[in-house]
C-alpha cells in the first residue's frame, strides 16, 4: 500500500514517513502544497496525508484540487487543534477523515488502517482467502492457523491482493503500489517475488490470469 504524506514541518513529515514504512506501507512525501498536489494528481495512491497549513497552495486548495480532477484517494487531514472551522471545511472539500496536531502516532497509523480498509471495502483488519487468513495491523499471514514467516514485501504484495480479491490485479498496477517512486520498476521483480509466495501459500491461492496480471480468488 503506498501512502502520500504532505507535511511542511520537516520533523513531523520525517517522523510520519519512518512511522509508516515501519508499519509496512511505501511513502512518498512532499513539504508543500504545490509538489503534494502534483503527486497526488500523478502517481496512484491507496491514502493521503494531508496538512492544512502548507507553503505555496494550502492543504485545503489542495484536497478541492485533486477531488475536481477525479482523484478519490481516501485523505486523513492534519488539522490544529483548536481550528474547529478547518475540520468542517476539510471535510466539505472532500476528506474522509482528520486527526489534531499534537498526535500520537498511533493514532494516524490506526486511522490510516481503517481508511485503506474501507476504501477497499473491508470492514475488519483481517482478510480470509481459503485456508489463508491475513491481518494488516498485526501485519501477520496464517494457513490453517499455521504462522507463515514472509519478508516485507512478500506480505504487502500479498496484503494488496487479498485488500483487491476478486479482481484481476496488473503488474503495473503491484508495481505502482508497492514500490517508491524511485524505484527501478522491473516488472520482472514481481513475477519472482509471486513465485516466493506461492513457495509459501497454497498452490492455487494466486492465479496468474494471462496477460493481465493476477488473481486471488473471492471466496
Ligand atoms: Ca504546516
Amino acid at each position: 500500500m503506498r501512502i502520500l504524506v504532505v507535511e511542511d514541518d520537516e520533523n513531523l513529515n520525517r517522523q510520519l514517513c519512518q512511522a509508516l514504512t515501519d508499519a509496512g506501507y511505501v511513502v512518498d512525501s512532499a513539504s508543500d502544497g504545490e509538489e503534494g498536489h502534483f503527486l497526488g494528481d500523478t502517481e496512484p495512491y491507496d491514502a493521503a496525508i494531508l496538512d492544512i497549513g502548507l507553503p505555496r497552495m494550502d492543504g485545503i486548495s489542495v484536497l478541492e484540487a485533486w477531488r475536481r480532477e477525479s482523484r478519490m484517494m481516501p485523505v486523513l487531514l492534519l488539522t490544529a487543534r483548536d481550528r474547529w472551522s478547518d475540520k468542517v471545511q476539510g471535510i466539505d472539500a472532500g476528506a474522509d477523515d482528520y486527526v489534531a496536531k499534537p498526535f500520537h502516532m498511533e493514532e494516524v497509523l490506526a486511522r490510516i488502517r481503517a481508511l485503506v480498509r474501507r476504501a477497499a471495502g473491508h470492514a475488519s483488519n483481517e482478510i480470509t482467502a481459503g485456508a489463508v487468513r491475513l491481518d494488516t495491523k498485526a501485519g501477520r499471514v496464517t494457513v490453517d492457523g499455521q504462522a507463515i514467516k514472509l519478508t516485507s514485501h512478500e506480505f504487502r504484495l500479498l496484503a494488496y491482493l487479498m485488500m483487491h480479491k476478486g479482481k484481476v490485479i496488473s503488474r503495473t498496477e503491484l508495481t505502482e503500489h508497492l514500490y517508491d517512486q524511485d524505484f527501478d520498476r522491473d516488472s520482472n521483480t514481481i513475477e519472482v517475488f509471486v513465485g516466493r509466495l506461492r513457495k509459501k501459500l497454497p498452490d492455487d491461492l494466486i492465479q496468474t490470469i494471462r496477460g493481465l496480471g493476477y488473481q486471488i480468488l473471492a471466496d
